[in-house]
């Protein structure tokens, strides 16, 4: 057995430790080679459960926390999911595994740019991405069964609760904190939406607008 092969094994085995039940989660996340999603100098601990950081000031998630949030969205193969926060693509691949078609929103090109070619290499179809502020979500793709964040809120985008559909799951970090935040679920009932909280999570800020909006505010 390989060192990488040991190394996902004795992953996977901590995360069902950890409370990962679903077996297409942890099947997704075996199948998916985090490897190439994580930057060169960081590949001897792409099986590492820790979070490293990639371009653009950015980080790829802990596994557990990937894992975490993608059954927490209670995803099927029927399932149309939206993500806010390509990043490196990895929670896209993970998801494009267990939902039927995946939508995904980044603000920095270069990283969409990097992380549509790792689609490419894992030959992942049901994937569409595109360049621009996910506060705003996808309207036109609207309603979504699953909506996911992966970069922390200030508050709750109201876009994306309003992209949810009846019954849908949306599960972001919120926090006004850069230390820690809360990872919690939204519900859309047939009497409104149900809040629960779920874990503590520290993520990189969701920030509001385009990037180019934010380079004039530099210049
Ligand atoms: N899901 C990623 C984690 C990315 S870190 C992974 O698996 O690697 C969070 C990402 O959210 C960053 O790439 C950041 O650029 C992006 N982001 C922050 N604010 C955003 C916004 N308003 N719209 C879209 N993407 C945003």
């Amino acid at each position: 057995m390989s060192h990488d092969e040991a190394r996902k094994i004795r992953l996977i085995m901590g995360l069902r430790r950890g409370g990962i039940t679903d077996s297409r989660v942890l099947g997704a996340l075996e199948r998916v080679p985090r490897e190439i999603f994580v930057d060169p100098a960081f590949l001897d601990q792409a099986w590492e459960d820790r979070a490293l950081p990639i371009a653009q000031g950015q980080t790829i998630s802990q596994p557990f926390v990937v894992a975490f949030m993608t059954q927490a969205l209670h995803l099927t193969d029927r399932t149309k999911v939206l993500e806010i926060g390509t990043g490196s693509g990895y929670q896209a691949a993970v998801l494009a595994k267990v939902a039927r078609r995946v939508y995904t929103i980044e603000r920095h090109k270069e990283l969409m740019a990097t992380a549509e070619a790792r689609f490419a290499k894992m030959g992942l179809h049901n994937l569409h991405t595109r360049i621009g502020d996910g506060w705003r979500g996808w309207p036109e793709q609207a309603p979504f069964e699953a909506i996911i964040v992966t970069a922390a809120a200030s508050e709750v985008p109201q876009a994306l609760l309003d992209q949810l559909g009846e019954g849908g799951r949306l599960v972001i970090p919120v926090g006004r904190s850069s230390d820690v935040q809360k990872l919690v679920r939204y519900r859309r009932t047939a009497d409104g939406i149900v809040e629960e909280p779920l874990l503590d999570v520290r993520f990189v800020p969701l920030v509001p607008g385009e990037v180019k909006s934010e380079a004039r505010r530099k210049a």
